[in-house]
Protein backbone atom coordinates (compact mmCIF):
# COMPACT_ATOMS: atom_id res chain seq x y z
CA UNK A 1 0.00 0.00 0.00
CA UNK A 2 1.00 3.29 -0.28
CA UNK A 3 1.96 5.33 2.38
CA UNK A 4 -0.03 8.47 2.23
CA UNK A 5 1.10 11.60 3.82
CA UNK A 6 -0.45 12.78 7.28
CA UNK A 7 -3.04 15.92 6.27
CA UNK A 8 -3.77 18.66 7.95
CA UNK A 9 -6.71 20.27 6.00
CA UNK A 10 -9.85 19.14 5.79
CA UNK A 11 -10.49 15.85 3.32
CA UNK A 12 -13.73 16.01 1.33
CA UNK A 13 -15.69 12.69 1.61
CA UNK A 14 -15.09 12.46 -2.02
CA UNK A 15 -11.28 12.51 -1.82
CA UNK A 16 -11.19 10.32 1.37
CA UNK A 17 -13.34 7.93 -0.95
CA UNK A 18 -11.04 8.22 -3.79
CA UNK A 19 -7.97 7.35 -1.77
CA UNK A 20 -10.06 4.49 0.06
CA UNK A 21 -10.74 2.92 -3.74
CA UNK A 22 -7.42 3.55 -4.89
CA UNK A 23 -5.73 1.14 -1.74
CA UNK A 24 -8.80 -1.17 -2.28
CA UNK A 25 -8.08 -1.36 -6.20
CA UNK A 26 -4.51 -2.36 -5.02
CA UNK A 27 -5.57 -5.25 -2.75
CA UNK A 28 -7.88 -6.93 -4.08
CA UNK A 29 -9.40 -10.55 -2.37
CA UNK A 30 -9.27 -12.59 -5.43
CA UNK A 31 -9.59 -15.92 -3.81
CA UNK A 32 -12.69 -17.84 -5.30
CA UNK A 33 -15.46 -20.34 -4.08
CA UNK A 34 -18.02 -22.43 -5.75
CA UNK A 35 -21.05 -21.84 -3.48
CA UNK A 36 -24.41 -23.38 -4.07
CA UNK A 37 -27.47 -20.82 -4.50
CA UNK A 38 -28.47 -21.19 -1.35
CA UNK A 39 -24.96 -20.16 0.19
CA UNK A 40 -24.23 -17.30 -2.12
CA UNK A 41 -26.93 -14.76 -1.01
CA UNK A 42 -25.14 -11.62 -0.46
CA UNK A 43 -21.66 -12.45 -1.66
CA UNK A 44 -20.21 -11.39 -5.06
CA UNK A 45 -19.86 -12.59 -8.12
CA UNK A 46 -16.19 -13.94 -9.29
CA UNK A 47 -16.93 -13.79 -13.13
CA UNK A 48 -19.12 -13.22 -15.46
CA UNK A 49 -22.00 -15.19 -15.75
CA UNK A 50 -22.74 -16.49 -19.28
CA UNK A 51 -25.94 -17.90 -20.13
CA UNK A 52 -25.37 -21.41 -21.77
CA UNK A 53 -28.81 -21.55 -23.13
CA UNK A 54 -31.87 -19.62 -24.78
CA UNK A 55 -34.30 -18.13 -21.81
CA UNK A 56 -37.13 -19.04 -22.33
CA UNK A 57 -35.86 -21.78 -24.91
CA UNK A 58 -38.86 -21.97 -27.23
CA UNK A 59 -41.86 -19.35 -27.83
CA UNK A 60 -44.43 -19.64 -25.64
CA UNK A 61 -47.70 -18.50 -24.52
CA UNK A 62 -48.11 -15.41 -22.28
CA UNK A 63 -51.92 -15.90 -21.51
CA UNK A 64 -54.38 -18.66 -21.14
CA UNK A 65 -56.21 -19.02 -24.80
CA UNK A 66 -55.65 -20.34 -28.26
CA UNK A 67 -53.04 -20.19 -30.46
CA UNK A 68 -53.71 -20.11 -34.01
CA UNK A 69 -52.21 -18.80 -37.48
CA UNK A 70 -53.22 -15.13 -38.16
CA UNK A 71 -54.08 -16.15 -41.99
CA UNK A 72 -55.81 -18.90 -40.53
CA UNK A 73 -58.51 -16.36 -39.42
CA UNK A 74 -61.08 -15.28 -41.84
CA UNK A 75 -64.12 -14.70 -40.11
CA UNK A 76 -65.16 -18.35 -39.46
CA UNK A 77 -64.89 -20.00 -36.17
CA UNK A 78 -61.87 -22.30 -35.61
CA UNK A 79 -61.85 -26.31 -34.84
CA UNK A 80 -59.62 -26.86 -31.78
CA UNK A 81 -56.95 -29.55 -33.02
CA UNK A 82 -55.04 -30.29 -29.14
CA UNK A 83 -54.35 -28.66 -26.07
CA UNK A 84 -51.15 -27.68 -24.86
CA UNK A 85 -50.75 -27.27 -20.86
CA UNK A 86 -47.05 -25.91 -19.82
CA UNK A 87 -44.83 -28.68 -19.73
CA UNK A 88 -45.83 -30.60 -22.86
CA UNK A 89 -44.24 -30.88 -26.02
CA UNK A 90 -47.03 -29.86 -28.64
CA UNK A 91 -47.24 -31.26 -32.35
CA UNK A 92 -47.24 -28.41 -34.97
CA UNK A 93 -50.64 -26.76 -35.34
CA UNK A 94 -52.79 -28.49 -38.17
CA UNK A 95 -53.50 -25.74 -40.78
CA UNK A 96 -57.17 -24.05 -40.39
CA UNK A 97 -57.60 -24.54 -36.49
CA UNK A 98 -56.52 -22.96 -33.02
CA UNK A 99 -54.85 -25.08 -30.31
CA UNK A 100 -56.01 -24.93 -26.31
CA UNK A 101 -52.94 -23.44 -25.22
CA UNK A 102 -51.88 -22.10 -20.84
CA UNK A 103 -49.77 -19.59 -19.97
CA UNK A 104 -46.37 -20.87 -20.28
CA UNK A 105 -46.71 -23.51 -22.54
CA UNK A 106 -44.80 -24.23 -26.02
CA UNK A 107 -46.78 -22.07 -29.07
CA UNK A 108 -46.91 -24.84 -31.57
CA UNK A 109 -44.99 -24.50 -34.43
CA UNK A 110 -46.94 -22.75 -37.08
CA UNK A 111 -49.02 -20.58 -34.68
CA UNK A 112 -47.81 -16.74 -34.59
CA UNK A 113 -50.52 -15.45 -32.33
CA UNK A 114 -51.95 -16.37 -28.94
CA UNK A 115 -55.59 -14.78 -28.24
CA UNK A 116 -56.60 -14.58 -24.84
CA UNK A 117 -59.82 -16.57 -23.73
CA UNK A 118 -61.70 -13.59 -22.59
CA UNK A 119 -61.63 -12.26 -26.18
CA UNK A 120 -63.45 -15.14 -27.67
CA UNK A 121 -66.47 -17.63 -27.56
CA UNK A 122 -66.60 -21.61 -27.56
CA UNK A 123 -69.28 -22.81 -29.45
CA UNK A 124 -71.80 -25.45 -29.33
CA UNK A 125 -69.94 -27.11 -31.43
CA UNK A 126 -66.55 -27.02 -30.13
CA UNK A 127 -65.27 -24.48 -32.46
CA UNK A 128 -63.93 -20.67 -31.14
CA UNK A 129 -65.31 -17.56 -32.23
CA UNK A 130 -62.32 -14.54 -32.15
CA UNK A 131 -64.13 -11.59 -31.50
CA UNK A 132 -61.89 -8.83 -31.40
CA UNK A 133 -58.41 -8.62 -34.30
CA UNK A 134 -55.60 -10.09 -33.85
CA UNK A 135 -51.99 -8.87 -34.20
CA UNK A 136 -49.41 -11.29 -35.90
CA UNK A 137 -46.84 -12.64 -32.31
CA UNK A 138 -49.06 -10.65 -29.99
CA UNK A 139 -49.15 -12.86 -26.47
CA UNK A 140 -46.21 -14.81 -27.28
CA UNK A 141 -43.29 -14.42 -25.61
CA UNK A 142 -40.38 -15.24 -28.59
CA UNK A 143 -37.71 -17.47 -27.65
CA UNK A 144 -34.69 -15.31 -26.01
CA UNK A 145 -36.51 -12.90 -24.36
CA UNK A 146 -34.93 -12.95 -21.02
CA UNK A 147 -31.25 -13.82 -22.37
CA UNK A 148 -30.36 -15.73 -25.66
CA UNK A 149 -27.24 -18.38 -25.67
CA UNK A 150 -23.58 -16.74 -24.63
CA UNK A 151 -24.68 -13.57 -23.32
CA UNK A 152 -23.62 -11.88 -20.38
CA UNK A 153 -26.12 -11.40 -17.55
CA UNK A 154 -23.93 -10.63 -14.57
CA UNK A 155 -20.86 -9.17 -14.58
CA UNK A 156 -18.47 -10.38 -12.00
CA UNK A 157 -18.51 -7.96 -9.34
CA UNK A 158 -21.91 -8.09 -9.16
CA UNK A 159 -23.50 -8.20 -5.57
CA UNK A 160 -25.61 -11.23 -5.30
CA UNK A 161 -29.29 -10.85 -3.65
CA UNK A 162 -32.77 -11.95 -4.62
CA UNK A 163 -32.93 -11.43 -8.08
CA UNK A 164 -29.32 -12.03 -9.37
CA UNK A 165 -29.57 -15.27 -7.71
CA UNK A 166 -33.15 -16.25 -9.29
CA UNK A 167 -31.29 -15.08 -12.56
CA UNK A 168 -28.86 -17.89 -12.15
CA UNK A 169 -31.53 -20.45 -11.39
CA UNK A 170 -33.16 -19.52 -14.28
CA UNK A 171 -29.86 -20.43 -16.20
CA UNK A 172 -30.07 -23.78 -14.59
CA UNK A 173 -27.07 -22.96 -12.77
CA UNK A 174 -26.73 -24.75 -8.90
CA UNK A 175 -23.35 -22.88 -7.86
CA UNK A 176 -22.11 -19.66 -8.77
CA UNK A 177 -18.57 -18.46 -8.37
CA UNK A 178 -17.68 -15.61 -5.37
CA UNK A 179 -15.19 -14.16 -4.16
CA UNK A 180 -14.36 -15.49 -0.09
CA UNK A 181 -15.29 -13.68 2.34
CA UNK A 182 -13.10 -10.82 3.27
CA UNK A 183 -11.90 -11.48 7.50
CA UNK A 184 -12.31 -8.10 9.19
CA UNK A 185 -11.04 -7.84 12.77
CA UNK A 186 -13.46 -5.69 14.96
CA UNK A 187 -11.74 -3.96 17.90
CA UNK A 188 -13.29 -1.53 20.14
CA UNK A 189 -10.85 0.74 21.87
CA UNK A 190 -11.21 3.11 25.44
CA UNK A 191 -10.81 2.20 28.55
CA UNK A 192 -14.44 3.05 29.16
CA UNK A 193 -15.65 -0.13 27.53
CA UNK A 194 -18.10 -2.98 28.99
CA UNK A 195 -19.86 -5.73 26.99
CA UNK A 196 -23.33 -5.85 27.64
CA UNK A 197 -24.44 -8.43 30.32
CA UNK A 198 -21.60 -6.96 32.57
CA UNK A 199 -22.46 -4.68 35.12
CA UNK A 200 -21.40 -1.14 35.06
CA UNK A 201 -18.46 0.52 37.05
CA UNK A 202 -17.96 4.24 37.49
CA UNK A 203 -17.25 6.30 34.36
CA UNK A 204 -18.22 3.25 32.32
CA UNK A 205 -20.34 2.70 29.30
CA UNK A 206 -21.32 -0.18 27.30
CA UNK A 207 -19.79 -1.12 23.90
CA UNK A 208 -22.38 -0.67 20.76
CA UNK A 209 -19.77 0.12 18.01
CA UNK A 210 -18.84 -3.76 18.32
CA UNK A 211 -22.41 -5.06 17.68
CA UNK A 212 -22.99 -2.02 15.28
CA UNK A 213 -20.16 -3.35 13.18
CA UNK A 214 -20.27 -7.14 13.45
CA UNK A 215 -23.82 -7.14 12.56
CA UNK A 216 -23.16 -4.84 9.93
CA UNK A 217 -20.17 -6.84 8.55
CA UNK A 218 -22.04 -9.99 8.82
CA UNK A 219 -24.69 -8.51 6.59
CA UNK A 220 -22.06 -7.60 3.57
CA UNK A 221 -20.88 -11.11 3.86
CA UNK A 222 -17.93 -10.63 6.04
CA UNK A 223 -16.29 -13.04 8.42
CA UNK A 224 -15.94 -11.32 11.51
CA UNK A 225 -13.24 -11.67 13.83
CA UNK A 226 -14.37 -10.45 17.18
CA UNK A 227 -10.84 -8.01 18.71
CA UNK A 228 -12.45 -7.21 21.50
CA UNK A 229 -12.15 -4.11 23.91
CA UNK A 230 -8.79 -2.89 23.52
CA UNK A 231 -7.42 -0.61 26.69
CA UNK A 232 -6.25 3.07 25.75
CA UNK A 233 -2.77 1.68 25.90
CA UNK A 234 0.57 1.49 23.17
CA UNK A 235 1.65 -1.88 24.33
CA UNK A 236 -1.39 -3.47 24.17
CA UNK A 237 -2.26 -1.96 20.86
CA UNK A 238 0.61 -3.10 19.43
CA UNK A 239 -0.40 -6.64 20.87
CA UNK A 240 -3.47 -6.46 19.65
CA UNK A 241 -2.95 -5.40 16.33
CA UNK A 242 -0.21 -7.86 15.64
CA UNK A 243 -2.48 -10.75 16.28
CA UNK A 244 -4.27 -10.34 13.23
CA UNK A 245 -1.58 -10.57 10.46
CA UNK A 246 -4.30 -13.16 8.64
CA UNK A 247 -7.20 -10.51 8.23
CA UNK A 248 -8.04 -8.60 5.01
CA UNK A 249 -8.88 -5.28 7.47
CA UNK A 250 -8.32 -4.59 11.08
CA UNK A 251 -11.44 -1.98 11.64
CA UNK A 252 -11.37 -0.04 15.17
CA UNK A 253 -13.12 2.90 16.70
CA UNK A 254 -12.25 5.00 18.61
CA UNK A 255 -9.26 6.59 19.59
CA UNK A 256 -9.14 8.59 17.13
CA UNK A 257 -10.46 12.15 19.04
CA UNK A 258 -8.05 15.50 18.65
CA UNK A 259 -6.27 15.88 22.07
CA UNK A 260 -6.23 12.40 22.87
CA UNK A 261 -3.41 10.51 23.13
CA UNK A 262 -3.09 8.03 19.97
CA UNK A 263 -2.18 4.67 20.73
CA UNK A 264 -3.36 3.19 17.03
CA UNK A 265 -1.91 6.30 15.19
CA UNK A 266 1.59 5.90 17.36
CA UNK A 267 1.42 1.74 16.39
CA UNK A 268 0.57 2.63 12.81
CA UNK A 269 3.45 5.09 12.39
CA UNK A 270 6.06 2.49 13.91
CA UNK A 271 4.89 -1.03 12.30
CA UNK A 272 3.13 0.09 9.39
CA UNK A 273 2.16 2.93 7.58
CA UNK A 274 -0.23 6.21 8.72
CA UNK A 275 -2.55 8.48 7.26
CA UNK A 276 -4.87 10.39 9.72
CA UNK A 277 -7.41 12.30 7.95
CA UNK A 278 -9.76 14.90 9.20
CA UNK A 279 -12.32 14.88 7.00
CA UNK A 280 -15.14 17.50 6.31
CA UNK A 281 -18.33 15.26 6.93
CA UNK A 282 -20.35 15.50 9.99
CA UNK A 283 -20.74 13.37 12.28
CA UNK A 284 -17.36 12.02 11.87
CA UNK A 285 -14.36 14.08 11.16
CA UNK A 286 -11.34 12.03 12.24
CA UNK A 287 -10.20 9.12 10.40
CA UNK A 288 -6.91 6.73 10.75
CA UNK A 289 -6.19 4.56 7.72
CA UNK A 290 -2.86 2.72 7.26
CA UNK A 291 -1.47 -0.97 7.26
CA UNK A 292 0.00 -2.22 10.78
CA UNK A 293 2.42 -5.19 9.57
CA UNK A 294 1.15 -5.15 6.40
CA UNK A 295 -2.36 -5.28 7.46
CA UNK A 296 -4.99 -2.61 5.98
CA UNK A 297 -6.19 -0.62 9.07
CA UNK A 298 -9.45 1.76 9.53
CA UNK A 299 -9.79 3.73 12.63
CA UNK A 300 -13.23 5.10 12.79
CA UNK A 301 -14.07 7.49 15.05
CA UNK A 302 -15.88 6.26 18.22
CA UNK A 303 -18.73 8.55 18.33
CA UNK A 304 -22.02 5.74 17.68
CA UNK A 305 -23.53 7.87 14.90
CA UNK A 306 -20.08 8.67 13.68
CA UNK A 307 -19.08 5.13 13.66
CA UNK A 308 -22.09 4.48 11.61
CA UNK A 309 -22.02 7.23 8.98
CA UNK A 310 -18.04 7.12 8.54
CA UNK A 311 -18.13 3.24 8.34
CA UNK A 312 -20.93 3.18 5.35
CA UNK A 313 -20.11 5.92 3.58
CA UNK A 314 -16.15 4.99 3.26
CA UNK A 315 -15.09 1.52 5.13
CA UNK A 316 -18.47 -0.23 4.06
CA UNK A 317 -17.84 1.02 -0.22
CA UNK A 318 -13.84 0.22 0.53
CA UNK A 319 -14.26 -2.86 1.52
CA UNK A 320 -17.00 -3.90 -1.28
CA UNK A 321 -14.48 -2.56 -3.90
CA UNK A 322 -11.96 -4.83 -2.40
CA UNK A 323 -14.47 -7.93 -3.56
CA UNK A 324 -14.57 -6.44 -7.24
CA UNK A 325 -17.72 -4.24 -6.81
CA UNK A 326 -17.76 -1.33 -8.54
CA UNK A 327 -21.24 0.39 -7.67
CA UNK A 328 -20.14 0.93 -3.99
CA UNK A 329 -21.56 4.58 -3.86
CA UNK A 330 -25.08 3.94 -1.98
CA UNK A 331 -28.09 5.43 -4.20
CA UNK A 332 -29.19 9.03 -3.60
CA UNK A 333 -33.00 10.04 -3.63
CA UNK A 334 -33.74 13.40 -4.41
CA UNK A 335 -36.68 14.09 -1.75
CA UNK A 336 -37.89 17.60 -0.31
CA UNK A 337 -36.67 18.76 2.89
CA UNK A 338 -39.06 18.90 5.78
CA UNK A 339 -37.31 21.55 7.31
CA UNK A 340 -35.12 24.66 7.09
CA UNK A 341 -31.36 24.70 6.80
CA UNK A 342 -30.43 28.73 7.40
CA UNK A 343 -26.82 28.35 8.20
CA UNK A 344 -24.28 26.80 5.92
CA UNK A 345 -21.81 24.70 7.54
CA UNK A 346 -18.23 24.17 6.57
CA UNK A 347 -18.63 20.58 6.88
CA UNK A 348 -21.19 18.06 4.87
CA UNK A 349 -23.35 17.00 7.13
CA UNK A 350 -25.34 13.63 7.54
CA UNK A 351 -28.77 13.98 8.97
CA UNK A 352 -30.53 11.04 10.82
CA UNK A 353 -34.29 11.59 9.09
CA UNK A 354 -37.36 9.97 8.19
CA UNK A 355 -39.72 10.18 5.14
CA UNK A 356 -42.93 11.94 6.19
CA UNK A 357 -45.28 12.22 3.22
CA UNK A 358 -42.49 12.10 1.22
CA UNK A 359 -40.48 15.19 2.59
CA UNK A 360 -37.30 14.45 4.96
CA UNK A 361 -37.84 15.37 8.41
CA UNK A 362 -34.86 15.36 11.06
CA UNK A 363 -34.01 13.06 14.57
CA UNK A 364 -34.56 16.19 16.73
CA UNK A 365 -30.76 15.33 19.00
CA UNK A 366 -27.89 15.08 15.70
CA UNK A 367 -25.57 14.51 18.71
CA UNK A 368 -22.94 12.17 16.90
CA UNK A 369 -23.13 10.43 20.63
CA UNK A 370 -26.88 9.31 19.89
CA UNK A 371 -27.02 6.13 18.36
CA UNK A 372 -31.10 6.56 18.52
CA UNK A 373 -31.35 8.89 15.95
CA UNK A 374 -30.02 6.04 13.58
CA UNK A 375 -32.68 3.41 14.89
CA UNK A 376 -35.35 5.61 14.19
CA UNK A 377 -34.28 6.95 10.82
CA UNK A 378 -34.64 5.91 7.53
CA UNK A 379 -31.75 7.65 6.11
CA UNK A 380 -29.38 10.51 6.05
CA UNK A 381 -30.17 13.66 4.35
CA UNK A 382 -26.75 14.85 2.96
CA UNK A 383 -26.54 18.56 3.35
CA UNK A 384 -23.76 19.74 1.40
CA UNK A 385 -21.00 21.97 2.82
CA UNK A 386 -22.05 25.39 2.55
CA UNK A 387 -25.26 24.93 1.42
CA UNK A 388 -28.54 27.14 2.94
CA UNK A 389 -32.05 26.09 2.26
CA UNK A 390 -35.56 26.24 2.93
CA UNK A 391 -38.42 23.68 3.31
CA UNK A 392 -39.51 22.07 0.16
CA UNK A 393 -35.98 22.40 -1.04
CA UNK A 394 -34.72 19.19 -2.81
CA UNK A 395 -32.17 17.01 -0.67
CA UNK A 396 -30.09 13.58 -1.46
CA UNK A 397 -31.54 11.45 1.19
CA UNK A 398 -29.29 8.23 1.29
CA UNK A 399 -31.66 5.28 2.75
CA UNK A 400 -30.31 3.32 5.53
CA UNK A 401 -31.46 0.25 3.91
CA UNK A 402 -29.23 1.32 1.13
CA UNK A 403 -25.85 0.74 3.30
CA UNK A 404 -27.15 -1.82 5.62
CA UNK A 405 -27.66 -4.23 2.61
P1 LIG B 1 -13.06 8.44 21.03
O1 LIG B 1 -13.09 8.47 19.54
O2 LIG B 1 -12.34 7.25 21.60
O3 LIG B 1 -12.59 9.72 21.62
O4 LIG B 1 -14.56 8.27 21.47
C1 LIG B 1 -15.53 9.28 21.22
C2 LIG B 1 -16.78 9.02 22.03
O5 LIG B 1 -17.36 7.78 21.62
C3 LIG B 1 -16.55 8.86 23.51
O6 LIG B 1 -17.64 9.45 24.17
C4 LIG B 1 -16.50 7.38 23.72
O7 LIG B 1 -16.86 7.01 25.01
C5 LIG B 1 -17.51 6.90 22.72
N1 LIG B 1 -17.19 5.55 22.28
C6 LIG B 1 -16.00 5.14 21.80
N2 LIG B 1 -16.04 3.83 21.47
C7 LIG B 1 -17.29 3.42 21.78
C8 LIG B 1 -17.94 2.16 21.69
N3 LIG B 1 -17.30 1.09 21.19
N4 LIG B 1 -19.23 2.08 22.07
C9 LIG B 1 -19.87 3.17 22.55
N5 LIG B 1 -19.31 4.38 22.65
C10 LIG B 1 -18.03 4.51 22.28
MG1 LIG C 1 -11.64 6.53 23.28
Amino acid sequence: MKAVAERSALLSLEQALALLLEAADASPILEVEHLSLAEADRRVLAEDLTSPLDVPPWPNSAMDGYALRLADVAGQPLPVSQRVLAGMAPAPLQPGTCARIFTGAPVPEGADCVEMQENTEVLGDGCVRLLQALRLGQNIRPQGQETVRGETVLAAGARLGPAELGLAATLGMDRIPVRRRPVVAVLSTGDELVEPGQALGPGQIYNSNRRVLCSWLERLGCQVLDAGILPDDFAMTRERLGAYRHADLILSTGGVSVGEADFLGQALREDGALALWKLAIKPGKPLTFGHYQGVPVIGLPGNPASTLVTFGLLARPYLMRRLGCQAVEPLRLVVPAGFDWPKAGGRREFLRARLDSGRAVLYPNQSSGVLRSAAWAQGLVEVPEGRSFSEGEGVNFIPLSELFN
